[in-house]
């Protein structure tokens, strides 16, 4: 009936009302965390895979709650990237990264994921320049991985961009390749240092023939072009076996580590570093 569906609709709207206060709530309590220092980075090793040592960290960001624990990525990065916050939180990952890079062995890089957001709302080149100058970090240690929905709607605008980067002397990944539908051209308009391998085609590797002809292409494209190739979300000994035998350049994934707090890392330099 009429009245019926008035109700059903009240309740829709009042269901809805609820959903934008939760999400407020939420957005207020991220901006909270950020200044009372809960946003925190692990870091997860990149491994040779040539020799399996270590060749740097990618920098994972998790919201250390009081509550709640530890929250993932994906339940608060897309809520900054709607409410703008992804700048706040962008700038400061950068420089948290970068600082923390200081006190590892020299050899050893930091990766920072960029959201396309954070890019597009604020001076990029100008952010990466002041996180490297305040904490010293030498450029070559730098690198920045992001993902081709950036490459989407300017390209021209975020190449010139990215270029102007990598005359910092930051090196530039794309992250999750294979995922989206035009990655091919975009390798061809931006000289990327590496590509990873985004971790379903590692994953499916395992049972799916047509998954392992796809990762040696793959593989055998970056040895065209000249670029890096890392495979992420290896958990297998016959993963890494086959990444091995097909030439990837570097691993990562659950097999060689999980991405570590800074107690643990710590101990995994010691580990694996004797200088
Ligand atoms: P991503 O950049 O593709 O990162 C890889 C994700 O896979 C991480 O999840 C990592 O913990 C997980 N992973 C690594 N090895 C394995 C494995 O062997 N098996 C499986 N099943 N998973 C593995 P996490 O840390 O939850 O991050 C999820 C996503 O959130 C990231 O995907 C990235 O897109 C985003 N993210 C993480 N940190 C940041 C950040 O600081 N800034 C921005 N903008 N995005 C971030
Ligand atoms: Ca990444
Ligand atoms: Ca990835
Ligand atoms: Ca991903």
């Amino acid at each position: 009936s009429k009245a019926e569906g008035r109700g059903a609709y009240r309740f829709f709207e009042s269901q809805m009302d609820s959903d934008v206060r939760e999400r407020r709530m939420l957005e207020l309590e991220l901006r909270q965390a950020l200044k009372e220092g809960e946003l925190v980075l692990h870091y997860q090793p990149l491994v040779s895979a040539e020799d399996n040592q270590p060749s740097g960290f990618e920098a994972l960001v998790r919201w250390n709650h009081p509550i709640r624990g530890l929250v993932p990525p994906s339940e608060f990065i897309p809520l900054a990237e709607q409410s703008g916050l992804i700048k706040q939180i962008g700038d400061w990952t950068i420089e948290a990264a970068c600082a923390a890079a200081t006190a590892w062995p020299d050899d050893l890089i930091v990766a920072v994921n960029l959201s396309a957001k954070h890019f597009q709302l604020s001076d990029i080149v100008a952010v990466v320049a002041a996180a490297l100058d305040k904490t010293g970090l030498p450029p070559h240690r730098l690198e920045l991985e992001i993902t081709e929905s950036l490459l989407i709607e300017q390209p021209e605008d975020v190449i010139e961009k990215l270029r102007r980067i990598k005359a910092l002397g930051v090196t530039v990944a794309m992250d999750d390749f294979g995922t989206g539908y035009s990655s091919l051209s975009y390798l061809l308009k931006f000289p990327f240092d590496k590509i990873k391998i985004d971790k379903s085609f590692v994953t499916a590797s395992s049972e799916d023939a047509v998954a392992r002809d796809i990762l040696r292409s793959i593989a055998s494209l970056g040895k065209t072009l000249k670029i890096h190739i890392t495979a992420e979300g290896v958990e297998t000994q016959e993963q890494v076996d086959f990444l091995r035998e097909i030439a990837c350049n570097q691993l990562q994934g659950f097999y060689f580590a999980r991405p570590l707090d800074e107690m643990d890392l710590a101990g995994y330099v010691l580990a694996n570093f004797r200088d």
